[in-house]
């Protein structure tokens, strides 16, 4: 019918004017249509007006910039349009064997089967229910929007112009308060129930003076039959960076902050 065909119209052009746009001229071939097709459902929901440049082109994601339209302005709460990260998901590079590995046990997620599709779709789903579950826990994260198909949309971290800087990339003036704060932050995931399972200095936004938690795609529950594997993992990917700050912090003292014994 005549709506049908208009939507579809719309949709074509909507399409066109992405694959077109210069910052989508690497990745255009990468995105399916199905990818398009949740972009603009996306846009149509009030969550993206317009998309900005890349972040992060990596393995199995890109991220990129976007003027948020007025559902994400209600979602966070503010006036003006905010910017947001756009994070996708690109189903054919992702290592969805691997993937799978981390849905294992996680009864949030009982029954996902092992289509490679439905795996990065519940991978999706899986880092925006982390995200929600860490920030009612009192974990800075960036505030999940929206999730469709391979495309989440969060809060866009970092407050003067140009990329967030991850805590890698700073010159950490007081380690200290950062480690009392990175510690604090896993053991309210851990007593929430989550273990992130690849926190290290490049997965911590600093955003202002706030240090954020970002990439909880791979965080599991505390079911998952190898969380006490990834917790220690974290704890030593954590107390190995603030030695190398100039502290005497053990793996061993992190590990039994966070789990409180
Ligand atoms: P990588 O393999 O590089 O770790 P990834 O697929 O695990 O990538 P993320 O770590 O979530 O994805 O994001 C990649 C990069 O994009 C981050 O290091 C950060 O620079 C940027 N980024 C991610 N989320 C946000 C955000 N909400 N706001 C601002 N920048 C972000
Ligand atoms: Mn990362």
């Amino acid at each position: 019918d005549r709506i049908a065909r208009r939507r579809d119209r719309e949709f074509s052009e909507f399409r066109k004017r992405i694959k077109d746009a210069d910052q989508f001229k690497v990745e255009a071939s990468v995105f399916d249509d199905a990818t398009f097709a949740a972009l603009y459902k996306l846009v149509q929901d009030g969550y993206i007006d317009a998309f900005g440049g890349p972040i992060s082109t990596g393995k199995e994601a890109n991220v990129y910039s976007a003027l948020g339209g007025e559902t994400a302005a209600d979602v966070l709460d503010v006036d003006d349009n905010p910017e947001v990260a756009v994070k996708v998901y690109r189903i054919n590079a992702s290592d969805f064997r691997d993937m799978r590995g981390y849905l294992d046990g996680d009864p949030r997620f009982e029954g996902i089967g092992h289509d490679k599709k439905q795996i990065v779709q519940a991978w999706v789903r899986k880092e925006f229910a982390n995200l929600t579950r860490a920030r009612k826990a009192g974990v800075r994260v960036p505030e999940p929007m929206a999730v469709e198909r391979n495309v989440l949309v969060m809060e866009l971290l970092g407050l003067d112009t140009g990329r967030a800087k991850r805590l890698s990339e700073v010159h950490v003036e007081n380690p200290e308060t950062a480690y009392e704060v990175i510690r604090e932050y896993m053991r309210r995931l851990y007593d929430a129930g989550l273990v992130h399972g690849d926190l290290s200095e490049y997965n911590v936004i600093l955003h202002g003076e706030e240090l954020v938690v970002i990439d909880l795609g791979q965080a599991v529950t505390v079911h998952h039959p190898n969380s006490r594997e990834f917790l220690e993992r974290d704890c030593h990917n954590v107390a190995a960076f603030f030695r190398r700050q100039g502290m005497d912090v053990t793996d061993e003292d992190l590990l039994a902050f966070v789990t409180d014994d």
